[in-house]
C-alpha cells in the first residue's frame, strides 16, 4: 500500500510540470524534482499537487484496499496478536491441523475463533499475522509493544477503555459458573458461602467473584489452571464465560457441569478487539474488515466452523 501512495504522489508532481523521468522508482523520481530549479521555483504548484495527490489517496484508501502506511504499529506488514490460549473455543491450543494461511507465527498450534477471525482480517488489511500466547493480565500492559493488537475474548469495560481502544463489538457474551458435576450450587447466593471460587487474574469473571465473595476468591494464571483445581476438589466453583464454561464441561464431561449464565444476575457483556490508543488507522483499518466480513457472510461462517462445531479435544 506504501507503494500505492508514492505513485499518487508522483502522479500529482509529474501534473504540476514538474520533473517527467517516467522512472518507475518514485524516490529517484522525487529525487530528482527536487534537484531541478524549476522544482524549487514551483513549490506553490506543489504544495497545492500534493494536497490533490493526498485526497486521491484517501479516496482510494476508502475503497477496496487499506492504506496502512500511516498505522504505528502496521506499517512494517505484521500484526502481532495477542492472547491467552485456555479460552476455548475462541483461543486454545491444538493439535496443528488447523492452518491459517497469513498466519506465520504461531508456535504453540493456537487455534479457535479469534484466531480464524485475526486470519482473515490481517488477509483483509493486507498484513501476516503473528500469535503470542501469553497471561491474561499481561495482556493489555503488552499493547503497544510486544504486541500490537489483542483478540482473546476480551469483554469492552470503560475501565479497560481508559487504557486501550476497542474494536467495534462482535460477540454477546455472558459469565457462567462451573461446579462439579453432583454440585447443589445454582445461584449467586450459592457462592457466596463457597470457600474457593477459581478465576483466571484480571478478567470480568475476577470483578464478579470478588463482588460475590472476594475472601474465597482464588485468582490463578490460566482458566485450564482454575478449571483443573475444580476437578481436583480444590475449588468449588470457577467463574468464566458461558462459551468457555461450556466447552470446559465437556472437556470434563461427567466431572463439571456449567450453569446457565442467563439464570444468574450477570451483565451482557461484548467482546472486542483491543488495540493501542494512539493508532487511529490501525482501529479503522480492523473495524473496516470486519464489518465487511459480516456483510458478506464471512464472520457468520467463522462462528459456525469454530464456535457452533466447536467440539473439545
Ligand atoms: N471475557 C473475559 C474478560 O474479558 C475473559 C476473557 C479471557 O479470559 N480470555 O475478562
Amino acid at each position: 500500500m506504501k507503494k500505492r501512495v508514492l505513485t499518487v504522489v508522483m502522479a500529482g508532481l509529474l501534473g504540476a510540470g514538474l520533473a517527467a523521468c517516467g522512472s518507475s522508482s518514485s524516490t529517484s523520481a522525487s529525487t530528482e524534482a527536487a534537484a531541478t530549479t524549476e522544482a524549487a521555483a514551483a513549490t506553490t504548484e506543489a504544495a497545492a499537487a500534493t494536497t490533490e495527490a493526498a485526497a486521491t489517496t484517501e479516496a482510494a484508501s476508502e475503497s477496496a484496499s487499506v492504506d496502512l502506511s500511516q498505522s504505528k504499529y502496521l506499517s512494517d506488514g505484521v500484526m502481532t496478536v495477542g492472547l491467552n490460549a485456555t479460552f476455548p473455543p475462541f483461543e486454545y491450543v491444538g493439535d496443528g491441523t488447523d492452518t491459517f494461511d497469513d498466519i506465520t507465527a504461531n508456535e504453540g498450534n493456537v487455534t479457535g475463533f479469534d484466531v480464524a477471525m485475526m486470519n482473515e482480517i490481517g488477509k483483509r488489511i493486507g498484513v501476516s499475522v503473528e500469535i503470542e500466547d501469553m497471561d491474561f493480565d499481561g495482556i493489555i500492559p503488552a499493547l503497544g509493544s510486544k504486541i500490537d493488537v489483542a483478540a482473546t475474548g476480551m469483554t469492552i469495560t470503560d475501565e479497560r477503555k481508559e487504557s486501550v481502544n476497542f474494536s467495534d463489538p462482535y460477540y454477546d457474551a455472558t459469565q457462567s459458573v462451573l461446579v462439579k458435576a453432583d454440585s447443589t450450587i445454582a445461584t449467586e447466593d450459592d457462592l457466596k458461602n463457597c470457600s474457593a471460587i477459581g478465576v483466571q487474574g484480571g478478567t470480568t469473571g475476577e470483578t464478579i467473584a470478588r463482588g460475590i465473595n472476594d475472601a474465597a476468591t482464588v485468582s490463578v494464571k490460566s482458566f485450564n489452571q482454575a478449571v483443573a483445581d475444580l476437578v481436583n476438589g480444590k475449588n468449588d466453583a470457577v467463574i468464566l464465560d458461558q462459551v468457555p464454561a461450556e466447552a470446559f464441561a465437556e472437556s470434563y464431561s461427567g466431572q463439571i457441569k456449567a450453569l446457565d449464565g442467563s439464570q444468574l444476575n450477570f451483565d451482557v457483556e461484548q467482546y472486542g478487539i483491543a488495540m493501542p490508543k494512539d493508532d487511529e488507522v490501525m482501529l479503522d483499518a480492523i473495524n473496516g474488515a470486519l464489518s465487511d466480513m459480516k456483510a458478506d457472510g464471512t464472520y457468520d461462517s467463522l462462528v459456525e466452523q469454530y464456535i457452533s462445531n466447536y467440539s473439545a479435544e
